[in-house]
């Protein structure tokens, strides 16, 4: 598992949105950017701009201030009040020159801020450098969500996407079920081989999970020696069917640092075949009960119980 087996990495060109009223400006920054490594998108007007820009996420936005309508300024707010578009770097493109509309378009957040009539060869430099700022954003982001051992997803992502998927599913009527693992005796594998040797088993698992689940999957390391692996749109059954396999990968591994000892986990389930209107924590708690019966059971095995499905009740609106 490397860091970039995880990271969704940029396989096209990024994107820019240009937002301004004049037509004949979109088809100059077509010609003159045309050279350059993106993809350019139009939007006319303010408030198509915005509906753009929460679509399309763009990589940067360059914004005209002087439109009819919802002008620039307007444009700018709104793009740094919602969470979608606050990250997205905007360089201000306009002809309007004094200070006081320079300080205010800084002030809501623009990133830049060029003259009309703008010079290409300038415009291209300061395109470039919001390019290469917003791909460093992104890789700072992505860095804060991963686990540096096993390349997973670590547990604070863990967190916040779980409660995503939790309310996607009820919101859908989907299945999903989410599992928890834990290596068997890990303890005792660090202390008669070493640190080194239970880290490289850490890996191994991280690596077994990440090749065997599905692409829509999420897998995370939810701390020490312990795994959790998020199932959108997979019933219990089903997902436990796929850590069977898993169970089963891992005990089938010849570590090489200790090819007479063989690792095992435990596997604890839960999963709602449709609707759920379980708490997220709940339902890793519910998880976490079945992990133990496995530990109790004798280890180096899968349960799973069904939390659902319980039909979420919908306030009439
Ligand atoms: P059980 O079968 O009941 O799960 O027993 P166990 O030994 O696996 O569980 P226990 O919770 O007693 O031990 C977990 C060990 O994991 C203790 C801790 O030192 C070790 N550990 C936690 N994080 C890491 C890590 O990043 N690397 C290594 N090598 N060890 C770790
Ligand atoms: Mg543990
Ligand atoms: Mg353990």
């Amino acid at each position: 598992m490397t860091f970039e087996a995880n990271i969704k990495l940029e396989d096209s060109k990024p994107v820019v949105l240009v937002i301004d009223d004049s037509q004949d400006v979109h088809r100059l920054l077509k010609a003159r950017l045309r050279s350059e490594e993106l993809t350019l998108i139009s939007a006319v007007g303010g408030a198509e701009g915005l509906i753009t820009a929460g679509t399309a996420k763009p990589a940067i936005i360059l914004l005209d201030l002087d439109m009819p309508g919802m002008d620039g300024f307007e444009v700018l707010r709104s793009l740094k009040d919602s969470s979608d578009t606050a990250q997205i770097p905007v360089i201000v493109l306009s002809a309007l020159a004094s200070p006081q509309d320079k300080v205010t378009a800084f002030d809501l957040g623009a990133v830049d801020y060029i003259t009309k009539p703008f010079d290409l060869t300038e415009l291209r430099v300061r395109v470039r450098s919001a390019l290469k700022m917003h791909a460093l954003l992104q890789m700072l982001s992505q860095r804060a969500k991963i686990d540096g051992l096993t390349g997973l997803w670590n547990r604070a992502y863990f967190d916040d996407r779980w409660r995503e998927e939790v309310a996607r599913a009820a919101r859908h009527d989907r299945p999903l079920t989410v599992a928890v693992m834990d290596v068997d005796h890990f303890k005792s594998i660090n202390d008669t081989f070493g640190h080194p040797a239970g880290d490289a088993v850490l890996m191994g698992l991280g690596k077994l999970v990440q090749r065997s689940c599905r692409a829509s999957d999420i897998p995370c390391r939810y701390g020490g020696e312990e795994f959790v692996l998020i199932m959108p749109d997979t019933t219990p059954e089903d997902a436990a069917t796929l850590c069977e396999r898993l169970r089963q990968g891992l005990m089938d591994i010849q570590w090489p640092r200790h090819p007479e000892r063989t690792v095992t986990m435990s596997v604890g389930l839960a999963g709602a075949e449709s609707a759920c209107a379980m708490d997220p924590g709940a339902w890793v708690e519910a998880a976490d009960r079945n992990l133990y019966a496995a530990k109790k059971g004798g280890r180096n095995r899968v349960v799973w119980t069904s939390v659902g499905p319980a039909k979420l009740v919908r306030a009439a609106s």
